[in-house]
């Protein structure tokens, strides 16, 4: 088997230098394979992600121990530009598109950091492939497309940049069960096209179905992990994610 494309090992993290929000996280993603993170509020989930995008000491956070290799390279304090470049891409939460600039001046926000024209285009071809309602309104002010609309552009942007590990923080939150569904579809079809994905996500049900393994966090620990489809059955994800019992 190929390399991991994420090795997150014994990371530990505290705020102020008091608050520890993660507690020794063991998480892997493997090449191509779209990783689903679960949690209820607090557990750390963004914590992780900031770790991830390199992103802490913004929040007046620091990795007190553990490492974080990405495509072999060691990224544990690196600054965020340089691990975009190399391809970790987040998408933020809440969406944060420009919207008083087009669809069309968004998407090409993403691939500013993209000096080869030639994958630039090919990506922004991608993308509208992807996603033909970005296709149709192209032209349009962001600002006027619906929540979930706003979401694929968000995804869109994110994938302007080449990324070889996308990192989707909370997509369906706030949207319609319907417009969930097509983000799952979206989701699948980025894993097809062999993009590795980190899925953090309060809606188990629709990570679940889409990832290949699952990690739950609980107050700043993995308290259960494994194939998505396993978890999926488990009695505490019943319980805690999925509604039953
Ligand atoms: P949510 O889904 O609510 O965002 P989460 O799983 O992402 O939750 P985190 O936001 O990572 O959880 O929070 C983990 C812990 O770190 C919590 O105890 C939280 O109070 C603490 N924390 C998060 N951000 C900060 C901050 N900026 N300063 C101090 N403590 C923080």
């Amino acid at each position: 088997m190929s390399r991991p494309i994420l090795e997150v090992r014994g990371l530990a993290v505290t705020y102020g230098g008091a608050v520890e929000a993660l507690r020794g996280i063991d998480l892997t993603v493997e090449r191509g394979h779209v990783v689903a993170l679960l949690g209820s509020n607090g557990a750390g989930k963004t914590t992780l992600l900031r770790a991830l995008s390199g992103t802490l000491r913004l929040h007046r956070a620091r990795v007190d121990a553990g490492t974080i290799t990405y495509d072999g390279t060691d990224i544990t304090r690196a600054e965020t530009a340089r691990t975009v470049a190399a391809g970790l891409v987040q998408v933020p939460e809440g969406r944060r598109i420009f919207t008083r600039l087009t669809v069309e001046e968004n998407l090409r926000a993403g691939g500013l950091g993209t000096r080869d024209r030639a994958a630039r285009e090919a990506a922004h071809a991608r993308v509208l492939e992807l996603f033909p309602v970005l296709a149709q309104r192209r032209h349009q002010r962001a600002g006027l497309l619906s929540g979930g609309e706003q979401q694929m552009l968000a995804i869109g942007r994110g994938l302007m940049a080449g990324p070889q590990l996308l990192l989707l923080d909370e997509p369906s939150l706030g949207l319609a069960p319907r417009v969930i569904g097509q983000i799952g579809e979206v989701v699948r079809e980025i894993h097809a096209q062999g993009t590795s994905v980190l899925l953090v996500e309060q809606n188990a049900a629709m990570a679940l179905g889409v990832a290949d393994e699952a990690f739950v966090l609980d107050v700043g620990r993995v308290s259960l992990a494994g194939p998505a489809a396993e978890l999926a059955q488990s009695d505490a994800v019943q319980r805690l994610y999925l509604g039953h019992g």
